[in-house]
C-alpha cells in the first residue's frame, strides 16, 4: 500500500496504463495535425480523433457530430453558457442556475451578470437537490438557459436530469449540465435525459488533464452556438485551435474503458465508499453531507463535529489524501459554498472532509484510512475543552 492512499478522486484521478498507452503512439510516432488532409501524418491524427469521437458519443449516447473537444470541463462551460447567451441574444439574456454549481459555471454567470445577463440561482434542499416547483417558476420568456449540474464534485448528489429537461423542454428553454463527476461513473444518456448541452472532462474519469468535451445537441432541438475561440474553424467553427490529438485519444480510451467496465467498477466503489463510511460514521457526532438515496457511487462528505476541517488534513497528511469543506481561494479560509447552500452551519462545513475512491482503490486502503482519520478526529477533540 502506497502512502498517503489517494482518497481524493473527485479532484482528478490517476491516469489509467491503459490511457496512457492509447495516447503514446501520438507523441512520437502519429504525431501529424489533424487538419493536415494532404499526407499521412495527418491522416493517421484524424483518423485516432475520429476514433476517440466516437468513443466519447457511444458513452455520452450522442452521435460524433455533436461532440466539440476542448481543453476540458472549465473552457466546454464557458463556450455552452457564453456561446448559446450570445448565440440566443435576440430571444432573451436569462440564465437559471443553481447555488451548488462549480465555480466554472458561477464566476461564468457572474462574468455575464456584469455584462447585462440576468442570472437566477435556485437554493437547494438540505439534501443538496433542487426544487423542480422553484424551478419552474424561475423560468420567463427572457429565458434561455437551464444550467444544472448532473451530480456535485463535493458530496456527489445527483440532481434529477430528466424532470428538470421535462421542465426546460415545456418552457422551450435549452439544458446545459456539468456531468463532469457523472460520466464515466453512472449511466449518462442526452437523448434518455433530455441533455442539450453537456460538459465533461478527462482527468476525472482517468483520463489526462487538459481535454474534455462539450456535447452540443444536433437535432431536436439543433443547439446553436457562438464560438468563443475563434482561428482555423476547426470543431466545425465552434473552437478553433490544433486539437490535442494524444489527449484526445487518451479522452477516447479513457470513455470506452468507462462504459465497458461501470457495471463492475460502480458497484465496487460503491461497496468500498459505503465500507469507509461506515467506518466513520461509528464515531460520535458525525453525519453525511448532502442525500445518500442520490449519490454517485463514489464519493462521501463527512462532517466531524467539534474539528476543525483543515488541522484535520494537516493531521493526516501522510496517511490519506483527501480535501476539506473550505475552499483555501484566500488567505482566510471560506467555507464550501456547496455545504452551505445545503444549510450546514459554516463551522460544520469547515469541519467536512470529502473522501472519493476510484476504481484503482482498495479495501486495505480504505480501511486504512478509517484508522488514521479515527485517531486524527480522537486526538483533536481530546484538545478541546468545550466538549459536552
Ligand atoms: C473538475 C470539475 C470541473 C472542471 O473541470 P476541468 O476539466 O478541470 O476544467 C467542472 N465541474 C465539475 C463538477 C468538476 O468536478
Amino acid at each position: 500500500m502506497q502512502l498517503p492512499v489517494y482518497l481524493d478522486n473527485n479532484a482528478t484521478t490517476r491516469c489509467d496504463p491503459r490511457v496512457v498507452a492509447a495516447m503514446l503512439p501520438f507523441f512520437t510516432e502519429h504525431y501529424g495535425n489533424a487538419a493536415s488532409r494532404t499526407h499521412r501524418y495527418g491522416w493517421a491524427a484524424e483518423e485516432a480523433v475520429d476514433l476517440a469521437r466516437e468513443q466519447v458519443a457511444q458513452l455520452a449516447g450522442a452521435v460524433k457530430q455533436e461532440i466539440v473537444f476542448t481543453s476540458g470541463a472549465t473552457e466546454a462551460i464557458n463556450l455552452a453558457i457564453k456561446g448559446v447567451l450570445e448565440a440566443y441574444a435576440a430571444k432573451g439574456r436569462h440564465i437559471v442556475t443553481v447555488e451548488t454549481e462549480h465555480k466554472a459555471v458561477l464566476d461564468t454567470c457572474r462574468r455575464l451578470e456584469k455584462q447585462g445577463a440576468a442570472v437566477t440561482l435556485l437554493p437547494v434542499d438540505a439534501g443538496g437537490r433542487i426544487d423542480l416547483a422553484a424551478l419552474e417558476a424561475a423560468i420567463t420568456p427572457q429565458t434561455i438557459l437551464v444550467c444544472v449540474m448532473y451530480a456535485n464534485n463535493e458530496t456527489g448528489v445527483i440532481q434529477p436530469i430528466r424532470a428538470i429537461s421535462d421542465i426546460a423542454r415545456r418552457h422551450g428553454v435549452l439544458l446545459m449540465t456539468d456531468a463532469t463527476q457523472a460520466m464515466g461513473k453512472i449511466p449518462v444518456n442526452v437523448e434518455a435525459d433530455g441533455i442539450d448541452l453537456m460538459a465533461f472532462s478527462a482527468h476525472k474519469m482517468h483520463g489526462p488533464k487538459g481535454v474534455g468535451a462539450l456535447y452540443v445537441r444536433r437535432r431536436q432541438p439543433r443547439v446553436r452556438l457562438a464560438a468563443q475561440i475563434d482561428g482555423g474553424g476547426h470543431e466545425r467553427g465552434m473552437r478553433s485551435g490544433t486539437l490535442n490529438v494524444p489527449g484526445i485519444a487518451g479522452l477516447g480510451k479513457a470513455c470506452e474503458l468507462a462504459g465497458a467496465e461501470m457495471a463492475v467498477n460502480a458497484p465496487r466503489m460503491a461497496a468500498l465508499r459505503d465500507r469507509l463510511e461506515k467506518g466513520l460514521l461509528a464515531m460520535e457526532a458525525t453525519s453525511v453531507n448532502g442525500s445518500t438515496a442520490y449519490r454517485l457511487p463514489n464519493v462521501t462528505n463527512i462532517a466531524f463535529g467539534y474539528t476543525e476541517g483543515n488541522a484535520l488534513l494537516t493531521a493526516l497528511n501522510r496517511d490519506i489524501a483527501v480535501s476539506s469543506g473550505s475552499a483555501c481561494t484566500s488567505a482566510l479560509p471560506e467555507p464550501s459554498h456547496v455545504l452551505t447552500a445545503m444549510g450546514l452551519e459554516e463551522e460544520l462545513a469547515h469541519s467536512s472532509l470529502r473522501f472519493s475512491v476510484s476504481r484503482f482503490t482498495t479495501e486495505e486502503e480504505t480501511d486504512h484510512a478509517i484508522r488514521a482519520v479515527k485517531e486524527a478526529v480522537d486526538m483533536q477533540r481530546k484538545l478541546r475543552i468545550d466538549l459536552p
